[in-house]
């Protein structure tokens, strides 16, 4: 029977926090070497895409002002991987993609490449190239340290740049609450920021992920909630001071543990319960000291075509 490809393809793609995100020294490359602990929430950014006269991007949705409509936007990247891969050289990425933010911008969730990860699968399904699993995830780690993670979502471990993927056993749902910050944070500013610090002092380094990872085989919050670390964090609250009090409020509110996600400033409580989460975000959201809260919960999938499914 002849596959049908409906325009257009619609694709979801997650959120992700860092519960583990220890940073190494500087390669000479000028990236630092990475061991991370990836988990994807279910916050969404949604990417939808149908055959155009010539590439074309347009945003809605949380943040969209702040997102770029030409060539820097990611998945215009994505699509022009994905156009040579697929052979299309000369045709090119006639396509217009249509986003649909959840995911607030330079907000330490990886927005730009959830919104990457989806063109990809996207634009796979729209022109059939049919690529691998192995080709798809190539081509994300070419657009980012973060696309492959969100192309698998769950519950994963970073290494090299954050791009090389391994598996993680990780048992049951947790529930977290996010407060998004008035602004964002550049990522490559945080990063500078920690060096700055490490130059001048010896900040705390996290130490392995071995107990977080056992942590995650038992499935129990309170058992996780200590051993959660970002070195990113005192660079992130040296640029943002206001985040302090973010992360006392969930602290104070009754979360298990509070940490700045990625290289922030979206700050991230564990909870104990979907209904502790429903409480906390109440009481944080009261105090004032960010823009707005969401509750999530994590691990779930990474980007995947969603036409006739039920919202998450
Ligand atoms: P990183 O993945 O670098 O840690 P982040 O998660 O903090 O970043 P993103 O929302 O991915 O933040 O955006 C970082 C910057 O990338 C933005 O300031 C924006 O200029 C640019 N950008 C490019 N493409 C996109 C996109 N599709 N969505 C959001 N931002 C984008």
């Amino acid at each position: 029977m002849l596959h049908v490809v409906e325009e257009p393809i619609i694709v979801r793609a997650p959120a992700k926090i860092n519960l583990h995100l220890a940073v190494g020294d500087l390669r000479d490359d000028g990236y630092h070497e990475l061991t991370t602990v990836y988990q994807a929430l279910s916050l969404y950014d949604e990417v939808a895409i149908r055959k155009a006269d010539s590439l074309s991007i347009s945003v809605q949705g949380e943040g969209s002002s702040d997102v770029p409509l030409g060539s820097t936007n990611l998945v215009w990247r994505a699509a022009e991987l994905m156009a040579a891969h697929a052979g299309r050289a000369n045709k090119g990425a006639r396509v217009h993609i249509a986003i649909k933010k959840g995911i607030p911008v330079a907000g330490g969730l990886a927005g730009g490449s959830a919104d990457a990860a989806a063109t990809l699968v996207a634009l796979n399904e729209l022109w059939r190239v049919d690529a691998s699993r192995a080709d798809l995830v190539q081509m994300a780690a070419e657009l980012g340290s973060d696309v492959p993670f969100s192309l698998s979502g769950g519950t994963a471990m970073g290494v090299g740049r954050g791009e090389q993927l391994l598996p993680v056993l990780s048992r049951n749902s947790y529930h977290w609450v996010l407060a998004f910050a008035k602004g964002g944070l550049s990522t490559p500013a945080v990063y500078k920021e920690l060096d700055r610090l490490r130059e001048s002092g010896a900040p705390k380094r996290l130490g392995s992920a071995d107990d977080l990872m056992h942590a995650l085989t038992v499935g129990d919050p309170e058992v996780l909630a200590p051993l959660l670390g970002n070195d990113l964090q005192i660079a992130s609250v040296s640029l943002m001071p206001t985040l302090r009090r973010t992360l006392r409020a969930g602290s104070d509110a009754g979360a298990l543990a509070a940490i700045v996600s990625g290289s922030g400033p979206t700050c991230a409580f564990l909870c104990a319960s979907e209904e502790d989460a429903v409480n906390v975000s109440v009481e944080v959201s009261a105090t004032g000291v960010c823009r707005t809260v969401r509750t999530a919960r994590g691990p779930v999938h990474g980007a995947r075509v969603v036409q006739g499914d039920p919202p998450p």
